[in-house]
């Protein structure tokens, strides 16, 4: 039991901060030194926590070492090691020191720049830092901030596809009066990540209207032109309205790649928005030998990648780019009283909280930009070289151990 302190309450006690801060620090760095000797998959049974926590929460404090060996007997059996060496399911080990010195510094000023006003910092650093990373990633011009186009930080692919999606919804409804949304039809292959089915039922999308279309080996799972185009001619003809095509460069079950260019060009034949993601593969575009996978991009509407899966950027970290921001901003711009300033009514800034799903952000650009800066751009492609390398030997050497030497998700 223990008892409350007779001064009054700090939250913020500066002493306290900076020495528990650094246990913290000490305690992270002491499990990626120990990180080894953990079973990579945790091996409690369902329900495990229950019997180790309290049901109801403490009334006093506890001293944060006596939370930290808590977490050390309770929690860490209880993980799964991501960051582990021996890790190979989902995705690989995305976390670096410049990462967590980022998040620290992104987490420790804790200011929340929904709108230019509401840190100036936090907009313009994601503006700049977005277009680092074009740059680093070799984008068309069109994604670039200046002109049209513009790029932006989500928690998730799944958020980037949702705010896409419902900016290309609306802007089809807005050409026939708002109505008619049980006609608009997307488009993706049988490779697609599932989280466009859930983004597209989200915005509103019958299921009736999500065409998946098949693949084969023979074109390596990937779309084709002719494919695409079928689809979308077959419900032209039957009266549905072509919406949204996703295509994917490195899809989740075998890396697949769909060729931008030929069903970019489909899609803007129909007029309809065309998204790549990218999630995983995407920072493999700052290697100029990897670049050419990315060929076609320019047909695109909408580009989006995860740094946190692949350039070493800590969860959670999803670029986004769009060729036409005012389509994003229509639908998801909102302007309550209590946001109301100068600088957003001349139009000068950029407030975005209305190119995503929810009004408070992370200053998430701190991160990325701590990233690209503390590694800079050449020990990052050095980071994807060495993957790619080290994926070619593991290739030849599963084709030997076939089934033995991978995590899978129920093994
Ligand atoms: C991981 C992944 C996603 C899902 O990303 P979230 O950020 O978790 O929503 C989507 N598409 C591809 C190709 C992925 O690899």
């Amino acid at each position: 039991m223990g008892s409350l302190p007779t001064e009054p309450f700090q939250p913020l006690d500066l002493d306290l901060f900076s020495k528990e801060s650094k246990a913290v620090v000490d305690f992270i760095a002491d499990y990626y030194r120990d990180i080894e000797r953990f079973p990579v998959r945790s091996q409690v049974k369902p329900g495990y926590l229950r019997n180790l926590i309290p049901d109801t929460p403490p009334l006093f404090p506890s001293p944060i070492t006596t939370i930290l060996n808590d977490i050390k007997t309770d929690i860490f059996p209880g993980l799964t090691h991501w960051q582990s060496p021996n890790f190979y399911a989902y995705y690989q080990a995305n976390a670096s020191s410049a990462g967590f010195a980022g998040e620290m510094l992104c987490s420790g000023l804790n200011v929340v720049g929904f709108s230019w006003i509401a840190s100036p910092a936090a907009t313009e650093l994601e503006t700049i830092v977005m277009d680092w990373m074009a740059n680093m990633l070799k984008l068309p011009p069109t994604f670039l901030s200046g002109g049209l186009g513009g790029g932006v930080i989500h928690g998730s692919t799944c958020e980037a596809v949702v705010c896409t999606l419902a900016a290309a919804r609306d802007n089809a409804l807005s050409q026939r009066n708002g109505e008619g949304i049980t006609k608009l039809t997307v488009y993706a292959s049988d490779q697609t990540h599932f989280t466009f089915q859930k983004a597209a039922k989200l915005v509103g999308i019958p299921t009736r209207n999500f065409r998946v279309i098949s693949t084969s080996a023979e074109t390596g799972y990937a779309l084709t032109a002719e494919s695409v185009r079928a689809a979308m001619d077959a419900d032209v003809v039957a009266g549905m309205v072509p919406l949204y095509l996703c295509g994917t460069v490195g899809t989740t079950a075998v890396g697949a790649v769909d060729p931008l260019r030929e069903i970019g060009e489909v899609a803007r034949e129909f007029g309809v928005w065309f998204h790549v993601d990218a999630a995983c593969a995407g920072s493999a575009a700052i290697c100029p030998e990897f670049r050419r996978y990315f060929d076609g991009l320019e047909t695109a509407d909408s580009f989006s990648m995860n740094p946190h899966k692949w350039l070493l950027a800590n969860m959670d970290c999803c670029c986004l780019w769009v060729r036409c921001t005012t389509k994003l901003i229509d639908s998801l711009s909102t302007k309550p009283e209590i946001l109301r300033n100068t600088a957003t009514e001349v139009g000068i800034v950029i407030d975005y909280k209305d190119w995503q799903i929810a009004l408070s952000r992370r200053f998430r650009a701190m991160k990325l930009w701590v990233v690209i800066r503390r590694f800079g751009q050449a020990n990052l492609m050095e980071h994807v070289r060495s993957d790619v390398d080290m994926a070619s030997i593991s290739k030849n050497l599963s084709l030997k151990m076939r089934g033995s030497t991978w995590l899978c998700h129920d093994d």
